[in-house]
């Protein structure tokens, strides 16, 4: 039986963004029209606009377990990426080695593409291979040492399978070869992480993560889109990548967007106080749909599956993530068939333009069908209802796409 198309959009596509939190909004208004000042200003409208500016700093850094001063304001994760990777290692360049960075070969592309500008300007990249389930072995990255390396970007989770990065151990790994390289005099190893798609679901308490630098974005936890942070521990040292007025204690120049980060601090607080109950509520979710798509459609997922895991272990994939292969179908054809349908999934990787180029995270993964994959990512507002809807869908449009794929 044809099912009714659904009148409200059923948004399955929360790691590309999120719909800004209507307590969000609330809390940006004021910044559009009354206190419009100028942060950087001395008189009262500018005051206005600073003292939010700090609050909004030291929640954001209440979140992560810094110090205020700890946290740049940027304009989204890319930007914090860069001014991470090519701030630091800019800083560090020297004619007496050939710097060495590492890497994994499934990074956001702000990640990869900033390491592709380091290679051109004299750095040498390792990039790390992952598993089948799309994780990094933590003995690897400790045999990619070198005594030339300066720094490492590893992501906390990917953005297209879900995998979730052993950065605790990669960071103890550090720590320790840090110790030996300090007493030998030696340059010591910086650690980044992109925590794009962590935040909101996984711990990123910076001492904890014991990281150097996180890199995080309003877009990915119901805040506004273009606002983000970086988080520089104290003693790092950065190269801008932006100059001007010397905003941001001069890591960022430009007039600082005070509402985007009011609701960037604002979003960050609110999915940090929900975390915990949210991630049940998802994974669950998640999980029960899984297991719909395996049994009623043949679907297989691709990436780590901790349906298996032991309670002690650690999680290894976002509660929110279904990457999943519908084999003899066109993942783009089923992905335009569910957008009629009014239903919002993605073809893997929603930042990558649509192209013929398999994504680098499911190559890099080894997956054989890349083009049968689509992504769904649960959020705050999907529904088990919203799911029930999906489900039926499918089943009226999946025959119609294996029968045309048949025909072909
Ligand atoms: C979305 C995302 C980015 C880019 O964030 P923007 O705020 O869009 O610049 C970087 N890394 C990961 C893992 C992401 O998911």
């Amino acid at each position: 039986m044809k099912p009714q198309k659904s009148k409200k959009v059923i948004y399955l596509d929360n790691a590309a963004t999120t719909p800004l939190a209507p307590e969000v909004l609330l809390v940006m208004q004021p910044f559009f029209t009354k206190e419009y000042g100028n942060p950087s200003s001395l008189y009262s409208l500018g005051v206005h606009a600073s003292t939010a500016l700090e609050v909004a700093r030291k929640e954001v850094a209440d979140v992560l377990k810094c110090r205020a001063k700890e946290i740049v304001f940027t304009a989204g994760a890319t930007e914090s990426i860069n001014l991470a990777v090519l701030g630091y290692c800019r800083s560090v360049r020297t004619s007496a080695f050939t710097p060495h960075v590492i890497t994994t070969a499934i990074e956001h592309e702000a990640v990869l593409e900033c390491c592709k500008q380091l290679e051109t300007e004299g750095f040498s990249v390792t990039y790390l291979p992952v598993s089948k389930d799309g994780l990094v072995d933590p003995k690897e990255f400790k045999k990619a040492l070198r005594p030339e390396t300066v720094f490492a970007s590893i992501m906390y989770a990917n953005n297209e399978v879900g995998s979730i990065q052993p950065i605790f151990q990669i960071s103890r790994i550090l720590r320790h070869a840090n110790q030996d390289r300090r007493q030998a005099g030696k340059h010591e190893v910086v650690l980044h992480s992109d925590a794009a798609q962590a935040a909101g679901y996984l711990d990123i308490n910076v001492q904890k993560l014991s990281v150097d630098m996180l890199s995080i974005n309003g877009s990915k936890v119901y805040g506004p889109k273009q606002t983000g942070c970086l988080f520089v521990r104290e003693g790092i040292g950065l190269q801008p990548i932006i100059f001007g007025g010397g905003q941001e204690r001069g890591l960022r120049s430009g007039t600082q967007n005070v509402a985007g980060f009011v609701g960037f601090a604002r979003a960050l607080k609110v999915a940090e106080n929900a975390k915990q109950k949210e991630l049940k509520r998802v994974t669950a979710l998640r999980d029960w749909f899984v297991a719909q798509l395996e049994k009623k459609f043949g679907a297989t997922l691709n990436g780590p599956d901790d349906r298996k895991l032991h309670l002690q272990e650690a999680r290894r994939r976002m509660p929110n993530n279904l990457h999943m292969s519908f084999p003899g179908v066109e993942g783009e054809a089923l992905m335009l068939y569910l957008d009629a349908w009014n239903i919002a999934v993605s073809t893997g990787s929603a930042c990558a333009e649509a192209g013929d180029k398999p994504s680098h995270v499911l190559t890099a993964i080894g997956n054989a069908e890349p083009e049968s994959a689509i992504r769904y990512t649960l959020g705050r507002y999907t529904l088990k209802t919203d799911l029930l809807y999906v489900l039926k869908v499918l089943d009226h449009i999946l025959p119609l796409l294996r029968n045309m794929k048949k025909l072909e």
